[in-house]
């Protein structure tokens, strides 16, 4: 695996592939890899037999106040992970080479980033589609996988990547859980060994909503209730939202009809977790 830190020379490279014929798969990350990032990588590779792997905390989807400074990182643990993928490149940036001096472009997708995470964190989505934009006109793929664990994130990718015309085909990966449930997430190292345990109750509340929509509730507000209540049986958590929306627009619904995700946040012991489940699907 070829470890790149230039934005010219990865454009260089992904020029070559494609004179090549190769067909690029990337997988955008903030490091800090598990199974579910590794996961993405497994599936770019059922359709690219040339895979890049990108690692940048990108500080400006960070809202003042949130982890940027301690996210966890870890280089060198990150690429064993990759080689053991048989990954082809690593372009893992500083943050000048990304923002140098005198940077002053954002992309902005406006209405699948309100709501939910939006609400909550108010430049996340802006820093995540201005730093995804860069990245695929530094890596030139022809196809990039983002998790459904990030589920909002991976709808206002689709968006941007429609709206801007962008060649790319942007596949989604399934969320890759623990044992006991809990979402796969670098920021679950933070968790002390009993918010770990309690954690789980996100998994849990979720299945119990998935449960009373397959027994044949199908009220929006009686299956949040559901999941809401379920949550709160668990100390110290404290719920951001908990909310029910069209899988494919995330526009809000009243009866589940059609493919609808069930999403949750909430902050347990300071850590920030996500979660959410399909349903009818
Ligand atoms: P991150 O490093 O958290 O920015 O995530 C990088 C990519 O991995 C995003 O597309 C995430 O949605 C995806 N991802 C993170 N955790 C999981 C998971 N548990 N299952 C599937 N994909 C994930």
């Amino acid at each position: 695996m070829e470890v790149i830190r230039k934005v010219n020379k990865m454009q260089e490279i992904s020029d070559r592939l494609r004179r090549e014929g190769k067909r690029i798969g990337v997988v955008p990350t903030m490091g800090y890899l598990h199974e579910g990032h590794l996961s993405l990588v497994r599936k770019a590779k059922e359709s690219c037999n040339s895979i890049i792997v990108t690692i940048f905390v990108n500080p400006i989807q960070f809202g003042p106040g949130e982890d940027f400074e301690r996210y966890p990182r870890d280089e060198e643990g990150d690429r064993k992970k990759l080689e053991g993928e048989d990954v082809d490149f690593l372009f893992i940036p500083e943050r000048e080479e990304m923002y140098p001096l005198g940077y002053q472009t954002h992309v902005e997708v406006t209405e699948v980033s309100r709501g939910l995470c939006g609400d909550f964190r108010p430049v996340h989505f802006k820093g995540v589609t201005t730093v995804v934009a860069k990245l695929f006109n530094i890596v030139k793929p022809h196809v990039a996988v983002f998790g459904e664990k990030d589920y909002q994130q991976l709808l206002v990718i689709r968006r941007m990547v429609q709206d801007l015309n962008f060649d790319i085909e942007i596949m989604p990966g399934v969320l890759i859980r623990e044992e006991d449930g809990i979402a796969m997430s670098s920021r679950n190292a933070y968790l002390s060994p009993e918010n770990r345990k309690r954690a789980a109750v996100l998994y849990r509340s979720l299945m119990k909503g998935k449960e009373s929509f397959e027994s044949g509730e199908k009220r929006a507000s009686a299956l949040c209730k559901i999941v809401e209540e379920n949550i709160k049986s668990v100390s110290e958590v404290t719920i951001q939202y908990v909310e029910v929306r069209d899988a494919q627009t995330l526009k809000s619904i009243e009866r589940v009809d059609r493919p609808a995700v069930v999403a949750v946040a909430a902050i347990i012991g300071s850590i920030r977790l996500i979660d959410n489940m399909i349903l009818g699907r």
